[in-house]
């Protein structure tokens, strides 16, 4: 099964991905890691996707494209995939056609998290994450039980994305209505989009995506 999960940033998509890779074994595709991963490298495409990221504009349609290509020909075929952050303008849609066309793929669902804007800035700029293992962990929402130590492997640093801030989510949020939502009619048109309350506890969503998967909403 391949299945997208489309929605603005902060909508919950690698939360939820995560949570699917745990739960049925399927594996989360996300070009904002593969990005974040090829930024560290001190070359000439790591520094200028780094610029963009930081910026909260859209890295390039052929990078995003190529990295998605690449990691699919890594897996096998009874791998289910979550596409997380990807496709996020018609042309990576195109794109992610013929990709998985040429991987013997198709896409089954289109998951929309639907949410409110506003409660979306708040939700952004407060997340952190533990340094060692990647749990996340939220100002206002989730804080660690222990002041300063993770709940998960009680290391005590925490790291905060660089894009995480007001200005920048408000340049991500406008490149998502700009150029994301717009593709939305593409996979309406072939019946394939469900949309999910992505407002709810992050539990509910889960249990409403599962529901979608397996036939069951
Ligand atoms: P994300 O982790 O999905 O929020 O992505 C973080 C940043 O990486 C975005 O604001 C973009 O600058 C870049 N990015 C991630 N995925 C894509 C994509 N599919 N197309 C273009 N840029 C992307």
């Amino acid at each position: 099964m391949n299945i997208i999960l489309l929605g603005p940033p902060g909508a919950g998509k690698g939360t939820q991905a995560s949570r699917l890779e745990a739960d049925r074994g399927m594996v989360q595709l996300s070009t904002g890691d593969m990005l974040r991963a090829a930024r560290t490298a001190d070359t000439p495409l790591g520094h200028q996707v780094a610029a963009v990221m930081d910026s909260g504009a859209l890295v390039s349609d052929e990078i995003v494209s190529a990295l998605i290509d690449d990691r699919l020909a890594t897996l096998s075929a009874e791998q289910g995939t979550i596409f997380d952050g990807y496709p996020r303008t018609a042309p990576q849609a195109a794109s992610l056609d013929a990709i998985l066309e040429a991987h013997g793929r198709h896409l089954d669902h289109v998951i929309e998290l639907a949410v409110d804007e506003d409660a979306l800035v708040e939700r952004i700029t407060g997340r952190f994450s533990c340094a060692k293992c990647g749990a996340n962990y939220h100002d206002k929402f989730k804080l660690p039980a222990v002041a300063d130590t993770c709940d998960v492997c009680g290391n005590h640093e925490f790291k905060r994305r660089p894009d995480d801030n007001e200005e920048t989510v408000r340049t991500r949020m406008a490149e998502y209505r700009a150029k994301t939502a717009p593709i939305l009619p593409i996979y309406e048109a072939r019946g394939i989009v469900s949309r999910v309350d992505g407002m709810a506890d992050i539990g509910e969503v889960t249990v409403a995506i599962e529901a979608i998967l397996d036939g069951r909403a």
